[in-house]
């Protein structure tokens, strides 16, 4: 079922959080919610419930553990993520060019955010341009530049003179900074783990923040006041626990930081969700974590009290506007997911999907 073929999909449409229709069709491509002439050929059956194509809004593609991997590899992740129903990943930084993805029609798109921008030192060896704040604008207006519409800093790590983690730049850096991204056309987004960072970011003008493990009742309100989403990543705060262990001899302050944000993780979300703070489903693939785990995502913000209808949403239809692409409305490119059972039930079923279809064409 790999070529293009006109589908007749039956079951239920899930266009949007109270949009539910009865069928739509792949003619050429593109959704349509009119029956095509029967000039249009042969159309091919499917049944279930469909929802536009998986957001992964924190993925990262031509990364692994070491940095920058080959082309063979990026292509395993992006077909990866694809067959998990991840259509639309927004790769939050890589120091890999995957331009030559957006050519192949069988890969899921990509919204970059160019390479990670870091503090000299301060992050993990060989992602990030390793800078000094008076370099910072002139990095985010290149990186604005090569990306597609985002940036990417690291907004706090482990500063090893202080033994804990620490913010990476000082405030009129990430203004001139945050300010230049805008200027470009570009949304900044920063990695940020602790508490400390937040208040500046968010001051600066920043328009999301990554993991956010550090959200309190003081900056909570700040957030939601200023609309700045949040990609909490939980499957990758899972691994805090371990991290902690590996760096408690030498980091023992660090080590006890790192639990007690992963202790509070699931509650940080939720008093976020409850505030009003965007929240999207993003995984963190690509360093250490596999490829292909959004709908584990999913299921850990409904674990964390996001109600389920508004967990989808994250990964789908709130996604997708926010990022400014389309879902299921007519005349748009059909990309989207079919389950065997309603994942407004139990997101669970995320994880198995029956018919992934691309473009128009099924590829999984
Ligand atoms: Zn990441």
């Amino acid at each position: 079922m790999s070529e293009r073929g006109n589908l007749h999909i039956k079951g239920r449409v899930l266009a949007g959080p109270d949009d539910v229709r009865d069928e739509l069709w792949v003619v050429d491509g593109k959704i349509t919610y009119r029956r095509p002439p029967r000039a249009a050929g042969d159309l091919t059956r499917v049944d279930g419930w469909v929802l536009p194509g998986l957001v992964d809004a924190h993925c990262h593609v031509g990364l692994g553990a070491h940095g920058p991997v080959d082309e063979a590899t990026t292509e395993k992740q992006a077909l990866t993520d694809r067959d998990a129903g991840a259509l639309l990943l927004r790769d939050a930084g890589s120091a890999a060019d995957t331009r030559w993805v957006d050519d192949r029609e069988d890969l899921p798109r990509i919204i970059r955010a160019g390479r990670h921008i870091a503090r000299t030192k301060r992050y993990i060896r060989n992602y990030a341009h390793e800078i000094e704040p008076g370099d910072l604008a002139a990095y985010v207006r290149q990186e604005a530049r090569r990306g597609d519409g985002w940036v990417k800093l690291v907004g706090d790590w482990i500063d090893r003179g202080e033994g804990d983690l620490a913010p990476c730049w000082p405030r009129w850096a990430l203004e001139e900074a945050i300010a230049t991204a805008h200027e470009e056309g570009a949304r900044v987004t920063a990695h940020c783990f602790a508490e400390s960072s937040l208040r500046d970011l968010v001051e600066a003008g920043i328009d999301c923040v990554e993991h956010a493990t550090g959200l309190t009742e003081d900056t909570i309100p700040l957030f939601a006041e200023r609309g700045v989403a949040i990609v909490p990543t939980l499957i990758n705060i899972a691994t805090f626990p371990d991290l902690a262990a590996g760096g408690e001899a030498r980091y023992p302050r660090w080590s006890a930081h790192m639990r007690d944000l992963h202790a509070r993780r699931y509650e940080t979300v939720r008093a976020a969700y409850d505030a009003g703070i965007p929240v999207f489903a993003g995984t963190d693939a690509g360093g250490s974590l596999a490829h292909g785990q959004v709908a584990d995502e999913v299921a850990e913000l409904v674990a964390a009290g996001i109600p389920a209808r508004d967990a989808l949403s994250a990964a789908t239809w709130g996604a997708r506007a926010w990022l400014g692409r389309s879902g299921l409305e007519e005349g748009e490119p059909a990309d989207l997911v079919v389950y065997g059972e309603d994942p407004r039930e139990d997101v669970r079923v995320l994880g198995a999907p029956r018919v992934v279809v691309l473009r128009g064409r099924v590829v999984g």
